[in-house]
């Protein structure tokens, strides 16, 4: 059957799942979004994005979008604690000549971007509703919803993040998130204007970095090493923070240690990663995004990889008319790339917490980006 005349349930309206509503609907099938979230809301502070998501963006048709609300530049500064640069890592033009290797953005203003594509695209979206029970046979999948509607699909889509229910229901066998070792701060500060690209300071474990979001504002990030994944009080944030930036002296970092307030709007995030074996799909139920292939943020490329796996499995589903070939053809295209983000990402959260090498740091964070140059 052609794609266009498909009916597809994608349960999850985070990055991954709306990229895969947007994408699907182009090639003309029908999409229900089903989100749990009754106001679809996306937390923290910004998001760093490379070349390769910004091609991505491009494919979409949300890049202008992305250009206009977020903050596009080239290149990565790696610092000494006190400020020196040591390298300026180079981020490839990936989405053309005329767009900045890398970026960020407020990670709600890219979600309202990615909703409004994904309502123009005519997908039917239901908030503050989940699937209750999911049922297949050779020709098709009855969903059963929590608001107590039933319907039938060619094809359901997981999109539903770390925790997935559909990967729990489905794929009971698959490894469960398991906790990195480390956690991570974000704010959102004043940008000044000596910042102008992505930055980090390398210090022995931790390491602060900010990355500008707009022409006025940046993100703070500092990965810490914390040996036990444990609830931290919001109350003692702000305070946490500044200890961690006691020990870098460069001149930005203590800028932003006397300016923090409640305006920084301090999270922090326990970072955990998850990469299940293939195949990623079992008849017509196929996951995608961090349901699959979670990844602590050292790479900056969560978000890309789970936009891509949307991309590409739009383009299987639309070359290929048997859905079992053009899920397995997704599955293929997928693992590489996923596994390489996931794996070295990992690798780079080990040598941070146990204070290694840098040069190995730095060489894997050049080829990670260099691969992820290559086409999807
Ligand atoms: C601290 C941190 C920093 C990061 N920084 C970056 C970065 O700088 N750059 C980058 O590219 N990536 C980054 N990432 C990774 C990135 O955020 C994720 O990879 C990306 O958000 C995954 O998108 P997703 O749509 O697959 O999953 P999610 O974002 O988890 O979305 C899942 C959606 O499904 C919904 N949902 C959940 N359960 C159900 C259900 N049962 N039924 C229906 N809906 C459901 C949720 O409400 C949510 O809207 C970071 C991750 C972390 C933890």
């Amino acid at each position: 059957m052609s794609l266009a005349a498909q009916r597809i349930l994608v349960l999850g309206g985070g990055f991954s799942g709306m990229s895969a509503a947007i994408e699907l609907r182009k090639q003309g099938a029908a999409v229900d979004l089903v989100e749990i979230d009754p106001e679809w809301r996306n937390y923290g502070a910004g998001i760093s994005l490379g070349g390769a998501t910004l091609r991505a963006f491009r494919h979409m048709g949300v890049l202008e979008a992305f250009l206009e609300r977020g903050s596009a530049h080239d290149g990565v500064s790696l610092r000494l604690p006190h400020g020196p640069q040591v390298a300026q890592l180079p981020t490839p033009r990936i989405a053309g000549p005329d767009v900045p290797g890398g970026g960020a953005i407020m990670r709600p203003v890219l979600a309202q971007i990615l909703v409004d594509a994904t309502r123009a695209a005519g997908t039917r979206v239901h908030l503050g509703c989940t699937f209750s029970t999911i049922v297949q046979d050779a020709d098709g999948v009855d969903v059963s919803f929590t608001d107590g509607r039933r319907e039938r699909y060619d094809l359901v889509v997981g999109a539903d993040g770390l925790y997935s229910k559909v990967r729990e229901a489905l794929f009971p066998e698959a490894p469960k998130p398991r906790y990195s070792g480390q956690g991570v701060w974000r704010a959102v500060v004043p940008r000044p204007p000596q910042i102008e690209t992505a930055t980090m300071w390398l210090g022995p474990k931790v390491k602060p970095g900010v990355n500008p979001v707009s022409k006025t504002q940046m993100y703070l990030f500092i990965t810490e090493p914390r040996a036990v994944n444990e609830h931290l009080d919001p109350a003692s944030f702000a305070e946490r923070v500044r200890t961690l930036l006691a020990d870098f002296p460069a001149p930005e970092l203590q800028a932003i240690r006397a300016g923090l307030g409640a305006e920084s709007m301090i999270v922090y995030r326990p970072l955990e990663g998850l990469l299940v074996p293939q195949p990623w799909s079992r008849g017509r139920v196929v996951l995608i995004g961090d349901a699959v292939h979670a990844t602590t943020p050292h790479l900056a490329s969560g978000a890309c990889i789970g936009i891509e796996d949307a991309i590409v499995l739009a383009d299987e589903l639309a070359r290929n008319s048997d859905q079992g070939l053009a899920l397995k053809a997704f599955g293929e295209r997928r693992w590489e790339r996923c596994r390489m983000v996931v794996e070295n990402s990992a690798r780079l959260g080990e040598i941070e917490i146990e204070g290694g090498d840098k040069a190995e740091h730095e060489r894997i964070m050049r080829e990670s980006l260099m691969a992820l140059a290559q086409p999807v």
